[in-house]
């Protein structure tokens, strides 16, 4: 078949060359096949790739946790390729080459038809019967069959009688309908490489040359006229031609000089005649149609006898030698011709339906990659810069996270210092004006007014009414002293707290830290609890003479050791009236002395609960309790000794100063007798009162400066630990902040390198349409 065309090759041919070899020795119908199998291919490949952009950019679309990388407008865009390459996906997988076959009445289209499917396929020699177009394609079946234009179902045919029969009976099909015959590609390799052959009408036949064009030959890749070289081409024939031009750009055609078998009759007139012919033909090709050049029209008008070769064909076929043994003249020549159109035509078709089945397509797939292209770069890019302001955010909160904390420990520590000075200050401020407050607590308890009465229920009223005055009057005083100094400073440091730690709080946060850390106002709470301080306290306002002797002892050893010093002079002397008696007599003379040299001393009465005397006078009043213990001791031991030394006072002094001593004695008693009514009593009262209390307030000095201190400690504190919590909020936001940008950057190096990776695979499918281009395309 391909005889004409098989280069010479060298002995030392390389693998190259015989790769060339079986290149050029294969169909050049095969150029489509391969091409329409790399761009289904590709377009397979483009459409998962859109697929997968799609996926991609719906996805990150629909992420609410990134700033917007992709529009709508992308993601609809990629949607529509992803139909609009599907599409194109399935009309590539259906595309073939189409040839289609003009010509008048018997000229012989069937036949050369025929010839090259090298088999009977189509009916000849009975005229055209309808006026339907053939269409010739391959099946898979083994069987042929029929499909008519709109119906589905598929009429069996097995022979061309059969076909030729069918065609005829079909009344239905009208003029100018479809017929194609699917014919098993098994039984002919042409059908297999996606060739699709169409017979038409005799154009004689018709005057709707238009409508033919528009339905059967705007998608045909190659026209080839078969014409009678008995005759010159008709007018008719020319026509068509012309309006075939006009609707498509430069049309393939093809002229078939048919049944040239005939003139083997006339040799002589045939080179002639042959001549004629190519000229009349170049001349309609190259200068009616303007579709060649003409030095190409060599490759377009051909010589043939298609009876002749298909006779041949089908007795090779069945095994028998060409021709049947007797050969026309000339046959080999017609051959070589006939082989020599297949050849042209197949090359010819192939690469013309290359370009107008592909060509388009795979413009427009180069298209779609570039535009996916440049939305993977942006969307690279976006999630790129996104990324970047993450990292530098993520890296500002971190600044501010450590800058933070370091702060909040710097702050903690000279605050800390700061509020241990504040409470130092208030505790020494508050024990010193509590003692002063104590040295000034005659003038409190003089200050109270209510009627006192002697009788226990009135002096118990009157004791819990002191009690509270007390109470108020401390905390009043204590408070006129230290509270306003206090809250001052309390309310500096806290200022101090606040403008410090203000830099670290969320600014959202800082115009109401009024409302953030409540500062009420702050009031020291002395809490003297003076009921219970005192309530031992236990009034001694009995009436006791001053020169008493109870009172005398007291006056000069102090309660205490009085007591001791009675009880033990009570032992001693007994009964013994006698000695009281002399003592009597002695003593109003050394009272009386006493009584007017005396040094003014406290009225204290026998208290158990008064403090001790200081080291010094404790030794001095145990000299004279021993003094007295003694004196009474002697007077046990020397009675006599006593009445004798009275004796002898009697005679020195005389009776007469005894007397008035006796007598002055006993006015002073009636006098103190007289004078202690309701009001001394109180008086009494009272300083024995401010005795007790200030002896006990004294030991609640320490205490209620340190709790004043702690009061403030905690005021203080308090601020500081409100603070704090709001400074904690802020870290909590930054590192709340922190770990979602974390998560985002995570999120933005995974779609960046998606992106990528889609960008790339974009720049990959240009390659390979690009290669395609050139290896298909490219060719002319
Ligand atoms: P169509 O109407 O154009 O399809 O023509 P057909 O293929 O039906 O052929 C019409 C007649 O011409 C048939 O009898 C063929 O056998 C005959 N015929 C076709 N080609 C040739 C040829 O090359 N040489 C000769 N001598 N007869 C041919």
């Amino acid at each position: 078949m391909s005889l004409l065309f098989i280069r010479p090759t060298a002995k030392n041919s390389t693998k190259k060359d015989k790769r060339y070899m079986a290149d050029v020795s294969a169909s050049p119908l095969k150029h489509f096949v391969t091409a329409k199998k790399k761009i289904n291919g590709i377009f397979d490949q483009l459409g998962a790739y859109i697929q997968e952009s799609y996926n991609f950019l719906e996805e990150t679309y629909q992420n609410a946790e990134l700033d917007p990388v992709t529009s709508e407008e992308q993601v609809l865009e990629v949607k529509g390729y992803l139909t609009n390459v599907k599409g194109i996906s399935e009309i590539l997988a259906r595309r073939h080459m189409k040839v289609a076959f003009f010509g008048r009445t018997s000229n012989g289209k069937s036949t050369v038809i025929n010839a090259m499917l090298w088999d009977k396929v189509l009916p000849s020699g009975i005229g055209h019967t309808t006026n339907c177009f053939l269409r010739v394609e391959g099946s898979d079946g083994n069987e042929a069959y029929l499909l008519t234009d709109g119906s589905e179902e598929k009429k069996s045919v097995k022979t061309v009688m059969q076909l030729a029969h069918a065609l005829h009976q079909d009344e239905l099909l009208d003029s100018g309908s479809l017929v194609s015959v699917m014919w098993p590609n098994s039984k002919c390799s042409l059908l297999k490489d996606d060739l699709v052959l169409m017979d038409s009408p005799g154009i004689d036949v018709t005057t709707e040359l238009d409508s033919w064009i528009d339905k059967f030959c705007l998608d045909a890749d190659v026209f080839v006229l078969v014409a009678n070289s008995e005759s010159t081409l008709m007018q008719t024939e020319k026509q068509f031609f012309h309006k075939v031009n006009e609707r498509l750009s430069r049309p393939n055609i093809f002229i078939l000089n048919n049944r040239w078998d005939a003139s083997a009759s006339e040799p002589e007139y045939m080179d002639e005649v042959r001549r004629q012919h190519m000229e009349r033909c170049t001349s309609f090709l190259v200068d009616e149609l303007g579709v060649l050049d003409r030095t190409q029209a060599g490759d377009r008008i051909f010589f043939v006898s298609a009876k002749e070769v298909l006779n041949a064909r089908i007795q090779k076929a069945q095994g028998m030698p060409e021709g049947g043994g007797a050969l026309a003249e000339g046959f080999q020549v017609r051959m070589f011709e006939f082989q020599n159109f297949e050849r042209r035509f197949e090359e010819c078709i192939s690469q013309s339906a290359v370009k107008t089945k592909f060509e388009q397509h795979t413009m427009r797939a180069k298209h779609i990659a570039e535009v996916l292209r440049q939305i993977m770069e942006s969307v690279h890019v976006a999630a790129q810069e996104q990324r970047v302001y993450c990292l530098e955010k993520r890296e500002e909160f971190r600044d501010r996270l450590e800058f933070i904390e370091k702060q909040l420990e710097l702050l903690a520590e000279d605050y800390r210092m700061k509020i241990k000075q504040i409470t130092d200050e208030v505790e020494h401020q508050v024990s010193n004006a509590m003692a002063e407050e104590i040295r000034r607590l005659s003038v409190l308890v003089d200050d109270f007014q209510m009627e006192f009465h002697p009788s226990p229920v009135v002096l118990k009223v009157y004791r819990n009414e002191l009690h509270r005055h007390i109470e108020e009057g401390l905390g009043r005083n204590l408070s006129d002293r230290c509270s306003s100094t206090i809250s001052v400073s309390l309310q500096t440091t806290q200022q101090e707290m606040i403008d410090g730690l203000l830099p670290l709080l969320p600014s959202s946060t800082r115009s109401q830290i009024d409302l953030l850390v409540p500062r009420q106002s702050f009031s020291l709470s002395y809490d003297l609890s003076c009921d219970k301080l005192c309530a031992d306290f236990q009034e001694d306002i009995q009436f006791h003479f001053s020169l008493g002797w109870t009172m005398l002892v007291n006056r000069f050893l102090g309660p205490k050791n009085s007591r001791r010093a009675l009880m033990a002079y009570n032992d001693q002397v007994g009964g013994t009236y006698t000695y009281i008696f002399v003592a009597l007599a002695v003593l109003p003379l050394t009272c009386m002395y006493c009584y007017c040299l005396q040094i003014p001393r406290a009225m204290t009465p026998v208290n158990p609960s008064m403090p001790p005397m200081q080291q010094g006078a404790m030794t001095q009043e145990e000299l004279m309790v021993s003094m007295v213990t003694g004196l009474a001791s002697l007077t046990s031991r020397t009675s006599m000794g006593i009445l004798v030394v009275g004796g002898v006072v009697w005679k020195a002094v005389g009776w007469r100063l005894i007397a008035l001593s006796f007598g002055l004695y006993g006015l002073l008693y009636v006098y103190e007798r007289l004078t202690w009514t309701t009001k001394a009593k109180e008086r009494a009262f009272k300083r024995q009162f401010v005795d007790y209390a200030a002896e006990k307030l004294q030991l609640i000095v320490s205490y209620t400066g340190s709790n004043c201190s702690h009061q403030v400690q905690q005021e203080l504190s308090g601020t500081f630990a409100h603070l704090c919590q709001q400074v904690d909020v802020t870290r909590e936001n930054l590192e709340q902040g922190i770990a979602a940008l974390n998560k985002k950057i995570e999120i933005l190096d995974s779609l960046q390198s998606r992106a990528k990776l889609l960008r790339n695979k974009a720049g990959w499918l240009d390659s390979e349409l690009n290669m395609f281009t050139h290896q298909y395309l490219e060719q002319s």
